[in-house]
């Protein structure tokens, strides 16, 4: 089922091609569910971006059609791969970017992990407004 603004998932994007292996990436970690790479353009220190294995446009696509097994599956991974960055103890932020207003780049379901500074406010005083 196609998500408002998203359509329908498209084979071409730049994660379903580093998940057929077409193109590389630093990746982190890898199981049944997930996989997790740096990001080419990092925002902070520790920059890593967690996706699942299955063709999801977003996270809405994702809440609304995946198993069960496949939702636990991946946000286990997502605090598994922080865990493994040690980031635990100092903290860390996980975002996810949903359609237009959020500005979702890549029509694959994906959350950002940073760490490795203060992380300062969720969004930027420039973002902050109505
Ligand atoms: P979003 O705006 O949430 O869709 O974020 C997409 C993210 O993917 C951005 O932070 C990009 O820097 C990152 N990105 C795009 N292409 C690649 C790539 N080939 N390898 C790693 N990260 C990428």
């Amino acid at each position: 089922m196609p998500v408002k603004g998203l359509g329908t998932y498209d084979d071409g994007n730049v994660f379903a091609r580093i998940l057929r292996g077409e193109i590389p990436c630093r990746r982190v970690h890898e199981d049944a569910h997930a996989l997790a790479f740096h990001d080419i353009a990092p925002q902070a220190p520790v920059h890593v971006l967690v996706i699942p294995k299955g063709r999801y446009v977003s996270l809405a696509d994702f809440a609304a059609t995946a198993p069960a097994e496949e939702i636990a599956g991946f946000w286990r991974a997502v605090a598994r791969v922080a865990q493994m960055l040690e980031l635990e103890a100092p903290g860390y932020r996980v975002l996810t970017n949903m359609g237009e207003d959020a500005g979702q780049e890549v029509p694959h379901f994906h959350v950002h992990i940073f760490g490795g500074r203060r992380l300062g406010r969720m969004l930027s005083e420039q973002q902050v407004g109505h």
